[in-house]
């Protein structure tokens, strides 16, 4: 393995990137927006002005059926929010979700409930998504009373399966989450999640709060249940190693937006975004294999309250360009390389051509940099 990633994980064999080429995407968002209101002031409220943080501010993206869509960015880029409003734990301010075709973005009632089972999500920290009063086996097992899959002895051996399922032993069911690791707790997290055989499941940071060693263990846990139970994933993470060892496709987020998406193969090895090849360049053993020049990312990202004009990245940008990164936003377009499915990304620069590129190229005294 070329990178630093936990040691002992593998890249499934058969992970050619068709996510955004499927004909009929298990999930399809549209122009996904979900909008905060920020506390306001008295001032504020007497003029009747309302602000906003735009946590996520228009995305569109396509999952198939057993793929998995890694979505990385800083904290605060909005992937998380990203994932919740995907799963409907919030409510999305505008846009569009379909889940196996049907239009789920305002589903409420039994269908939001079906939609429950059929999307699970896994938390970055166990300890705080499983109730403390509750057992091992009583957290595991609540999901299949709840959606009437097993009672009585039938959900206890359910329970027994799940546990040996994610490698744990039905000993441990009457433990309660104190009394195990945080490996072991993310095993009871899955281990719930996998209750109501879920199609889609939405893993926000699911290890990033764990040891190397542990985090090898959990993606190779997780690879095994996607192949064994034909699971997708969205696998939120702020480290592009982690990710690049579990996904098919990469989605970059800035700022509430994606800024590039494409297989994995095509965003460690041909990136076409500056803030993807900043953090790539992040990654000593990754920054060699994109074959451009590259400066790890500086300051810290522009409040989502009050965002920039034109491209949201041009206040840090090192490839910045000039005026038109401040005025026009770069739409998220085709770049047209041979990695197998499309490969997007937002940034004047791909709108040049090579002759262009080469005598502005910031790194050898052309324009760019600020
Ligand atoms: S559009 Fe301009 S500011 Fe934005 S990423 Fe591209 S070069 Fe940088």
């Amino acid at each position: 393995m070329s990178t630093d990633a936990p040691q002992g994980t593998e890249r499934a064999t058969d992970r050619s990137g068709s996510v955004g080429d499927a004909d009929a995407p298990l999930l399809e968002a549209e122009g996904i927006k979900k909008h905060f209101s920020v506390e306001q002031g008295f001032v504020d409220r007497l003029f009747g002005e309302e602000r906003l943080v735009h946590a996520v501010d228009g995305v569109d993206l396509r999952l198939a059926e057993r793929e998995t869509l890694g979505v990385v960015g800083e904290s605060g880029c909005g992937k998380s929010t990203l994932g919740r409003t995907l799963a409907r734990l919030y409510e999305p301010t505008a846009g569009t979700i379909r889940f196996d075709g049907e239009d789920i973005s305002e589903a409420g009632g039994k269908r939001l409930k079906r939609l429950r089972k059929d999307v699970q999500v896994i938390f970055q920290d166990p300890l705080s998504s499983l109730n403390p009063r509750k057992t091992a086996g009583e957290i595991v097992g609540k999901p299949l009373s709840v959606h009437d899959i097993a009672t009585g002895r039938e959900r206890e051996e359910r329970v027994d399966e799940l546990f040996r399922e994610v490698g744990l032993s039905p000993d441990v069911a009457d433990r309660y989450p104190h009394e195990f690791s945080g490996g072991q707790r993310q095993r009871i997290g899955i281990a719930r999640a996998l209750a109501v055989e879920p199609r889609l499941i939405i893993a926000d940071e699911p290890v990033s709060a764990l040891d190397v060693s542990v985090q090898a263990q959990i993606i190779n846990l997780m690879k095994r249940l996607q192949d064994e139970y034909g699971l997708s994933y969205v696998f939120i993470a702020h480290d592009l190693s982690v990710v690049r060892h579990v996904s098919d496709r990469i989605a970059v987020m800035y700022l509430g937006k994606v800024v590039e998406e494409g297989p994995t193969d095509a965003i460690f090895e041909a990136p076409q975004h500056p803030y993807t090849r900043s953090l790539l360049a992040a990654i000593p053993s990754v920054e060699g294999e994109t074959g451009r020049r590259t400066v790890p990312l500086e300051g810290n990202p522009p409040s989502p309250i009050d965002p920039p004009s034109g491209c949201p990245f041009h206040t840090r940008c090192p490839e910045y360009i000039g005026g038109e990164c401040e005025g026009d936003e770069p739409a998220l377009a085709d770049v047209g390389d041979d990695f197998g499915s499309a490969h997007l990304a937002a940034c004047h620069w791909n709108d040049r051509d090579e002759a262009e590129r080469r005598e502005q190229d910031p790194y050898d005294g052309g324009v760019g940099g600020q």
